[in-house]
């Protein structure tokens, strides 16, 4: 590796493109089932971390033909189960953009002329993340496509497609992240760490990172947020991708959060004595593999409900907001709008009307933060994110009390055998 190479990623602009004329309408779906068929080979995470391992100008260009290789092939497998969804499914404007985005990057990708230098390498990841980027928003869009075409798949079609889609997202996403990290990392040699695993990541920076975050936007959305106290191994670190982890631990402190402020508004409204979420950290035992990563966030915030506990890790079960039709029935849910501190209220839920992606509604107050609740996906892909290498993410509600989350994760030093 050398820090003196020139970043062509200053000097590159759009003008430089590798791509071969586009397809035909009839090569792009030949294309699509040749990609679609092609023999499953074993990848390993192992495999996607050896392009780092050391990082050199030629390991760059091998991890550009594999990121060739296995983002098409992905996509191409996403089309074609885009494309079985019943017929009337695919003809919602939002499935069909997704259709039409995946199809476009495939394209794009497929007939991509393998870059043979570090400059040439340079242009194409940058075009890789500009498509990283475009795709940023499809889980959110395929859930208000499936929420307006409920009533023609069954809830098991839905999450079988969604469980296929989001993972399929999160190897595609691990895949180009990485070899857009490494392009820039061939450049710059002062990273602290290469490529989308950090192998020192320090669970309690990460709580203490995504708790400040959580606490803004509780603040701002209910008026107030219970403290976070960490125990247990505060000081071990582990291999793990930070931001699989920053989402989970947002998504599950949002939980905690919420229910926490709500159930005591309802007890003792005014009164600012919020129970603490306490967070036990419990690092890897000296041992045998496999070897796992465990953290136990706890609140008091009332529980769940025995006639939602069944439900919660589906794809858009809320509780959130007025006019839920999945509630506990009483009125709303415990997640319901409601007032606390005066001014905040919440946005409406998943399954409500209009507003599925949870924007805050009540009384005039944005906070720009984002959504605390309502979408009603926190909880089914914070549990595909920690299963992706081989974990565990469970909620066990100690009803009229509290939560326990249990959340386990694969130490990735050993866990190169995981398939992406
Ligand atoms: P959302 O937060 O958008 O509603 P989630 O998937 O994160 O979606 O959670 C689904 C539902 O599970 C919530 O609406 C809530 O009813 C319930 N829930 C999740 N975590 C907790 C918790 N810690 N305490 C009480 N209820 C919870
Ligand atoms: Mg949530």
């Amino acid at each position: 590796m050398s820090g003196t190479l020139k970043n062509p990623f200053a000097l590159l602009g759009r003008h430089y493109s590798r791509r071969a004329p586009p397809p035909s309408p009839r090569q792009a779906t030949h294309l699509l089932a040749r990609y679609a068929s092609s023999p499953h080979r074993p990848l390993n995470l192992s495999a996607l971390l050896s392009f780092g391992q050391p990082l050199t100008p030629d390991s760059v260009l091998a991890s550009v033909a594999y990121a060739l290789e296995e983002i098409p092939r992905r996509l191409a497998t996403r089309v074609q189960s885009i494309e079985s969804l019943p017929f009337i499914v695919g003809t919602n404007p939002y499935v069909a953009s997704i259709l039409a985005a995946h199809r476009d990057s495939f394209e794009w990708l497929a007939t991509y002329v393998t870059p043979t230098s570090l400059e040439e390498n340079a242009d194409f990841a940058e075009s890789l993340e500009d498509l990283v980027e475009r795709h940023a928003n499809d889980i959110p869009t395929l859930a208000k496509g499936f929420q307006e075409s409920s009533k023609y798949m069954t809830n098991s079609q839905i999450s079988q497609f969604l469980d296929g889609a989001i993972r399929s997202r999160i190897s595609v996403r691990l895949i180009a992240e990485q070899h857009i990290s490494l392009s820039r990392a061939i450049y710059d040699s002062s990273h602290p760490h290469i490529g989308v695993v950090n192998s020192r990541l320090s669970p309690a920076d990460m709580i203490r990172m995504c708790g400040s975050f959580v606490t803004e936007l509780c603040d701002a959305t209910l008026g107030g947020s219970p403290v976070i106290n960490i125990e247990g191994d505060r000081d071990a670190t582990f291999a793990y991708v930070p931001v699989h982890l920053e989402y989970i631990l947002t998504e599950i402190l949002k939980n905690a959060f919420r229910a926490t402020v709500e159930h005591h508004s309802k007890k003792n409204r005014g009164q600012n004595s919020l129970p603490p979420i306490a967070i036990t950290l419990s690092g890897p035992p000296p041992g045998p593999s496999p070897n796992y990563f465990s953290i136990r966030i706890r609140d008091q915030g009332g529980g769940v409900s025995p006639a939602n506990i069944s439900q919660i890790f589906s794809y858009a079960f809320t509780t959130a907001g007025r006019g839920a039709s999945n509630d506990d029935g009483s009125g709303g849910g415990p997640y319901a709008a409601q007032h606390v501190g005066g001014s905040a209220a919440i946005g409406d839920g998943g399954m409500g009307a209009g507003n599925l992606f949870g924007e805050i509604t009540g009384k005039g107050l944005q906070t720009g933060l984002g959504t605390i609740a309502g979408l009603g996906y926190g909880l089914p892909m914070s549990r595909l994110y920690a299963k992706y290498f081989g974990g565990s993410l469970d909620l066990l509600s100690l009803e009229g009390w509290g939560c326990d989350v249990y959340l386990k994760l694969r130490c990735l030093e050993e866990a190169g055998d995981s398939e992406i």
